[in-house]
């Protein structure tokens, strides 16, 4: 059976969203925007209202949500600011490898702090010399005795000066390429790390985006995730749990210009006349109406089949690639919609669109997700 209708408690859950983002978000992005200064009162209020950490079960102290429901969560969350909606999201990220791949006492000790108290953990993969392609990263993980001994430099790490802890992929053994890849979880404390300076970002600036080097990083085998050489596999099958919900949150900004952009349209006026009237101006904001509609199914498809048990890797790929295309489309109009005063910020359209562009670079550009999906496509037809 298919319904799109959601139960008391996805509406319960969204309605909580929605009133966090109204009224404890939307008044602070400029703010956090204009300053870069990382959101932590915001949110410690949200964890506080259990809106971060839901996919962690119960048993790790978590609300053991579904990854459905944390889509309806971020779409309200990226509404009224997706670089606060990011910081929180890094922490889904983070431990999707731990919840992958991670044994008992590995979720105890590491999904616990982040329910015990509000805190922060960083998914440390990309490197400066490789992003896209990711058996180009270079740093390694040497087995001394029983413990690693990690070096390396990781780029764009988000969350990087705040996290408590860290899931590293390295390379346990270079020659095997992907398959010598092993992934790891390193408390913020070990000492050998140095965190970067915050990177001057376009958009999402309320996020911490940092390099981060390891240099004879001492880690013990426990802290291994799964076997060594199954660090790739963990590491991009964490996303499989992670785009649909940063997809959501494409589009929820979206939704957030489309807003915007209709409540102008009907303020300003033109030749004694609302803009809205004009068909050249309503058919932009019907385009925005049927994209976001259209990029929600493709969310909501992405999780719902994850939640299934099933693998969902093309529709997770869809649905990022989609609603981040959908997202700077739909923000590029918004501002055109407001005109001159849309490339002010006065008013808040020009922060969506750079906020916007981001969703189409980070846990795979659309590029990637593009080929993610013409290879689930070409290989079925293959048979
Ligand atoms: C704000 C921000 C936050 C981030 N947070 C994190 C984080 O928390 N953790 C983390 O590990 N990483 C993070 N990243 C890194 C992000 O995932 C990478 O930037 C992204 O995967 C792209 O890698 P790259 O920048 O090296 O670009 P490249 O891989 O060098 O790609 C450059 C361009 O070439 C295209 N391209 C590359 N290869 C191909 C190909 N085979 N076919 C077609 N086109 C191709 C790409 O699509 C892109 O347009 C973040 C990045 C940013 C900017």
């Amino acid at each position: 059976m298919i319904s799109f209708e959601l139960s008391e408690d996805q509406k319960q859950l969204q309605d909580i969203a929605r009133k966090f983002a109204k009224e404890e978000m939307i008044p602070r992005a400029e703010h956090h925007d204009r300053t870069g200064e990382f959101p932590h009162e915001v949110v410690k209020k949200a964890w506080e209202l259990g809106l971060m950490n839901t996919h962690v079960p119960a048993e790790y102290g978590g609300l053991g949500l579904s990854v459905l429901d944390g889509c309806i969560v971020t779409e309200e969350m990226a509404y009224g600011c997706t670089g606060m909606a990011t910081a929180m999201e890094a922490n889904a990220l983070a431990s999707a490898p731990l919840m992958v791949a991670g044994n008992d006492a590995q979720k105890k000790q590491f999904l616990g702090m982040l329910t015990a108290e509000p805190k922060y953990a960083a998914y440390c993969v990309t490197e400066p010399g490789a992003g896209s392609d990711v058996a180009g990263i270079a740093t390694t993980a040497k087995k001394v005795g029983d413990d690693y001994v990690i070096n390396g430099s990781k780029m764009w790490i988000t969350n990087a000066s705040v996290a408590n802890w860290y899931f590293v992929l390295a390379y346990t053994d270079q020659s095997l390429k992907h398959k010598g890849m092993s992934g790891f979880l390193v408390p913020r404390e070990t000492p050998g790390i140095t965190v970067g300076k915050k990177e001057d970002n376009l958009g999402q600036r309320a996020s911490d985006t940092r390099g981060i080097t390891f240099e004879d990083v001492k880690v013990p085998s426990k802290y291994r995730l799964g076997n060594e050489g199954e660090g790739f596999k963990i590491a991009m099958g964490a996303f499989d749990h992670t785009r649909p919900v940063v997809a959501a949150g494409a589009v929820g900004l979206a939704r957030r210009a489309m807003d915007e952009a209709i409540k102008y349209s009907l303020t300003r006026k033109t030749f004694g006349q609302p803009i809205a009237s004009y068909q050249a101006v309503s058919f932009m904001i019907a385009d925005m109406a049927k994209d976001i509609e259209a990029a929600r199914y493709l969310v909501w498809r992405a999780g719902w089949e994850i939640d299934q048990g099933r693998r969902n890797t093309k529709f997770a790929a869809m649905a990022k690639a989609f609603a981040a295309d959908m997202a700077m489309q739909v923000t590029t109009n918004a501002v055109q919609v407001f005109g001159g005063y849309g490339y002010s910020k006065e008013y808040p359209v020009e922060k969506l669109m750079r906020d916007a562009k981001i969703y189409q670079i980070y846990e795979g550009t659309s590029q990637i997700q593009r080929m993610i999906i013409a290879k689930d496509v070409i290989d079925a037809m293959k048979g």
